[in-house]
């Protein structure tokens, strides 16, 4: 691919230092990231540097209002050294929706997959083959213009950055059914992925933790009654063989693995139904025996089985299954993501 980017190259690497047995999530990042600045109405040149840190203006408007978007996404090597991404124009569309929303410019598609392409290409060392290892990318993009009224920044920087992850499996969680806070509100910027909506939920997420339940499960911010997603990821419930996600709104991510589970359920025969979902409908399912699993979904973990969860002081354990659709599903997609499964719907992106 011919390149517009200003590439500096490390002349040394880091990665002789990294135990890649023992990451710990979003700690270590590779030798070299990607920016590019906007000013004066336009993208300038992107440039690709060793990674450093870098020095912002202290009356930069991303300081004092938050305009930040972020994505998340993963790179995965087979056993050939092929690189591939999984739906990367998903993850490029959303983080475009989510800049409109904040009133930040749109990056552009071609400087997006060019950046990826010749990090990814500099940094292939770090991405590791097998199943569950994988290359952790992070694109965002802040508002650096120095100026502390409050209104949309003239100058932002739009960068990405890249996390060896390894194959985690962080066992069963317990969640909590949200009662009193709220993620999200109708007209809101629940859809988008704006750093705000992170902050937020770090406090009652935290008071959830003190009381033994690792993610709050969010519900709609009027009447607390429909479940929606979890801090970072779409949620699916199973009743007897039926699985049920919520519809995605202004108030819930358009997850990219919770579509490709919807699309994967229908390869699978499995019956997945979109509809809104209520707490009394589950608690009435966990009572009577029908409800057979509680999975969230996201890039992360791909799926993150859910062993018990909590509203209104009543503790709910799910029952161990045997043919569970979440490890089902998990098995699908790892293997589409690792090159070891057709693909038939094209959602292999290969790095070349
Ligand atoms: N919901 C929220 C709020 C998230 O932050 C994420 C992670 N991006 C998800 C759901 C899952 O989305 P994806 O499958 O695209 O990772």
């Amino acid at each position: 691919m011919a390149t517009t980017i200003n590439i500096t190259k490390r002349t040394d690497t880091k990665i002789n230092n990294v135990d890649f047995n023992n990451l710990i999530f979003g700690t270590v990042f590779t030798d070299h990231m990607f920016y590019c600045d906007y000013k004066d109405g336009q993208w300038q040149q992107p440039q690709i540097t060793p990674y450093q840190a870098m020095s912002f203006d202290p009356a930069a408007r991303v300081f004092h209002y938050g305009q930040a978007v972020f994505e998340g996404m993963k790179a995965y090597k087979d056993e050939e050294g092929k690189i591939f991404l999984f739906r990367p124009d998903q993850n490029f569309k959303r983080i475009n929706k989510s800049s409109a929303r904040l009133a930040m410019p749109e990056f552009p598609e071609d400087f997006f997959f060019e950046g990826l392409t010749e990090l990814l290409k500099l940094d292939s060392a770090w991405i590791k083959p097998g199943v569950g290892n994988s290359l952790y990318l992070r694109p965002f993009v802040i508002a650096t213009e120095p100026a502390i009224s409050a209104s949309p920044a003239k100058e932002y920087r739009f960068m990405i950055i890249l996390s060896p992850a390894k194959a985690y499996y962080a066992g069963k969680v317990r969640v909590l059914f949200a009662e009193k806070f709220s993620r999200a509100a109708n007209g809101g910027v629940g859809f988008a992925k704006a750093a705000g909506n992170y902050a937020a939920q770090f406090y009652p997420t935290s008071l959830a933790q003190k009381k033994g339940y690792q993610q709050v499960i969010w519900t709609d911010a009027n009447s607390h009654e429909n479940l929606e997603e979890a801090g970072t990821m779409n949620v699916f419930f199973r009743i007897n063989d039926t699985l049920i996600t919520a519809p995605t709104s202004d108030r819930i991510l358009d997850g990219v693995t919770r579509k490709s589970l919807i699309q994967l359920c229908d390869d699978l025969n499995i019956n997945c139904e979109v509809r809104n979902i209520t707490v009394s409908e589950i608690k009435t399912a966990a009572k009577n025996g029908s409800l057979k699993e509680i999975f969230g979904a996201g890039t992360a973990a791909v799926i993150s089985p859910v062993e018990a969860f909590e509203h209104a002081e009543e503790l709910f354990e799910l029952p161990e299954i045997e043919n569970s659709y979440g490890s089902l599903l998990k098995d699908s997609m790892l293997k589409i993501q690792h090159n070891l499964a057709e693909d038939k719907h094209g959602w292999r992106y290969e790095v070349r």
